[in-house]
C-alpha cells in the first residue's frame, strides 16, 4: 500500500506487515517527517486518518509546535548565533562555559578563572543567586556573587553567565552579566521569562527537570516573543529512574532541537549526572552530537564546594578533559562546515 505524506510525493511502506505495526510504521513516518528540515512547513503536511488516540496527541503536539513561530526553524535553514563579548554560541567553534556552580570568594572565583580561561574555556560561570532545593543550604552570596564574578570575567578576559530567579532581580543581575541564565527550576516561571524577553541580555535557558523538549521551546517561545532573540537552550538532564546519576541527559534532545529550532543548544554534564567522573565522557559525547556548547562546574577545591561539589571537576580534571576533547572539536568543525550558514539574532 502506499501512505501519502506530501502533496506531491508518496512513500511506499510494507505491504507484507500487519495492521499494528503499519499504523506504527506510518506513526514514525510522521515524526521523522515532521521534524526533518524537508516539513517546516507544516501546512504541507498531511495526515492519515488514523482512528486512533495517538494519531491525535501527535497532532495536537505538531500543531503546538507549528505555532511556535519565533523559535521554529527558518525556511532559510539559518541558525541563530548569539553573541557576546567577542564569543560566538551557535556559530563555527564550539564554546565550553565553565566555572563554579557558585561564586564563594574572590579567591575562588579568581583562581576558576584563571584555570578555565587558560584551559580553552571561552564563558565563565557562577552563581550569585542559588536556587537551592533544601532552605537550609547555601544560597549563594547574592549581589556580592556578582560583583565578584564579573571582576573575575574582567581579569581574565571572560564573559559571565549567572542566574536570576525572580523577575525582580532581572535588572541587577542584567548590570552585572553578560548572560543570563534561567535555572531547571524557574523554565515556566513566566514572569520572569517575560521581564527576560524585555531585557538586552542574552539567556541561557535550562530546560526544566521535568519538562519535554516542546515546553522548553515554549518556554523560549515566551522569551522570543516578549522581545529577546538572544536565546541559548540548555540541555541539562530530566528526572527518570534511579539514584546512580542525579539526572538522565537526554542526549538525542540536542539534534532533535537542532531540526526544529534556528537557536543554539549547550549541554551541561555536570547537572545532567551529578558526579564528575561521568562529566567528561557526557560532554565528549555531547560534541560528537553536534552540541554548540558545555556548561561545566569546575571548582579549585571541589571537596570543599558549598554546592555540587560531587559533580564539580578539579582544575587538573578540567584541564585533562579539555585536552582530550581537542580532537573531538576538530571533527566538530568540520562537521558544522558542512551545514547552513548561521545568521546573528534579530
Ligand atoms: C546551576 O547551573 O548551578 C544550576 C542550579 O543549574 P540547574 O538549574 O540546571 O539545576
Ligand atoms: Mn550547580
Amino acid at each position: 500500500m502506499y501512505l501519502s505524506i506530501f502533496r506531491d510525493k508518496k512513500v511506499l511502506i510494507g505491504c507484507f506487515i500487519g495492521a499494528e505495526a503499519e499504523t506504527r510504521l506510518k506513526t514514525n513516518l510522521r515524526v521523522a517527517y515532521a521534524f526533518s528540515g524537508a516539513c517546516l512547513d507544516f501546512d504541507d503536511f498531511e495526515f492519515d486518518p488514523i482512528d486512533s488516540l495517538e494519531a491525535d496527541a501527535e497532532r495536537a503536539a505538531y500543531d503546538s509546535l507549528a505555532a511556535l513561530k519565533h523559535v521554529r526553524k527558518r525556511a532559510n535553514g539559518e541558525r541563530t548565533v548569539v553573541r557576546v563579548n567577542g564569543v560566538e554560541i551557535g556559530g563555527d567553534r564550539f564554546v565550553v562555559m565553565a566555572g563554579p556552580c557558585a561564586v564563594e570568594s574572590e579567591r575562588q572565583v579568581m583562581q576558576a578563572a584563571e584555570a578555565v580561561a587558560r584551559a580553552g574555556a571561552r564563558v565563565l560561570r557562577g552563581g550569585g543567586f542559588k536556587p537551592r532545593t533544601s532552605p537550609y543550604a547555601f544560597q549563594g552570596l547574592g549581589l556580592e556573587g556578582l560583583k565578584l564574578l564579573r571582576k573575575a570575567g574582567d581579569a581574565f578576559g571572560l564573559p559571565v553567565v549567572s542566574e536570576a530567579m525572580t523577575d525582580g532581580q532581572v535588572e541587577l543581575v542584567a548590570e552585572y552579566v553578560d548572560i543570563i541564565q534561567v535555572g531547571t527550576r524557574s523554565m515556566e516561571n513566566a514572569a520572569l521569562l517575560a521581564a527576560l524577553g524585555r531585557c538586552p541580555r542574552p539567556v541561557l535557558l535550562k530546560r526544566g527537570m521535568v519538562a519535554s523538549v516542546e515546553e522548553l521551546l515554549q518556554a523560549a517561545e515566551a522569551l522570543m516573543a516578549h522581545g529577546n532573540p538572544n536565546v541559548i537552550l540548555c540541555e541539562r538532564g530530566i528526572r527518570t529512574l534511579g539514584k546512580l546519576t542525579r539526572n538522565t541527559c537526554d542526549l538525542v534532545a540536542v539534534p532533535l532541537l537542532h531540526q526544529f529550532t534556528h537557536l543554539p543548544v549547550i549541554v551541561d554534564p555536570s547537572h545532567a549526572t551529578g558526579r564528575r567522573s561521568l562529566v567528561p565522557p557526557l560532554a565528549r559525547a555531547a560534541v560528537a552530537i553536534g552540541a554548540d556548547g558545555l556548561l561545566v562546574e569546575v571548582h579549585p577545591f571541589p571537596k570543599t564546594a558549598l554546592s555540587d561539589a560531587a559533580q564539580s571537576l578539579a582544575i587538573p580534571q578540567f584541564e585533562r578533559m579539555m585536552q582530550r576533547l581537542a580532537p573531538y572539536f576538530g571533527l566538530w568543525a568540520e562537521e558544522r562546515a558542512t551545514e547552513q550558514p548561521a545568521a546573528t539574532a534579530r
